[in-house]
């Protein structure tokens, strides 16, 4: 896989960009995100280039969310978190705005002021066979 020129996570990913990197290993890191969600929010990405959830190889999706489960026992005795969130989005219209896979694992806290980014609505048991359906 050829990596973009500008991919500003590849140059995390090389070292030739700044990151507070809180592990890694051959397939894989994991930074901290520059502008946190909570106190710790970090990224875990491959370090082959994958644009998004449908471009990223399985096994460096496998590999990532491992990294993000390691990262996610570590936080409630090194920061006290009490809870965590493992957040990806895929395209634009999703809210991705790096274009090189990340999974976010966000610590939660008792009070924090994180909210879900949707508001829950009625169950819709008309749509769900027929949506299901297109799914299959
Ligand atoms: P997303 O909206 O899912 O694409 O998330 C991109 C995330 O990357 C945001 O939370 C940004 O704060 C974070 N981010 C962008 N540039 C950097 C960087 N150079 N180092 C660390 N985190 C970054
Ligand atoms: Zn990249």
């Amino acid at each position: 896989v050829t990596e973009p020129d500008h991919c500003i996570f590849c140059a995390i990913a090389t070292r030739t960009g700044p990151a507070e990197v809180v592990e890694a290993d051959d397939k894989a890191i994991a930074f901290l995100d520059i502008a946190p969600a909570t106190r710790g929010h970090t990224l875990v990405i491959p370090r082959v280039h994958a644009a998004d959830i449908l471009d990223i190889d399985p096994d460096d999706l496998a590999h990532v969310a491992k990294m993000a489960q390691s990262i996610a026992k570590r936080m409630p005795s090194a920061l006290g978190a009490d809870g965590v969130n493992l957040l990806n989005s895929g395209g634009a219209v999703a809210w991705q705005t790096v274009f090189h896979f990340h999974m976010h694992v966000i610590p939660r806290y008792l009070n924090d002021p994180l909210r879900l980014p949707w508001t829950p609505g009625e169950p819709q048991f008309d749509h769900l066979a027929e949506v299901a359906e297109l799914l299959r």
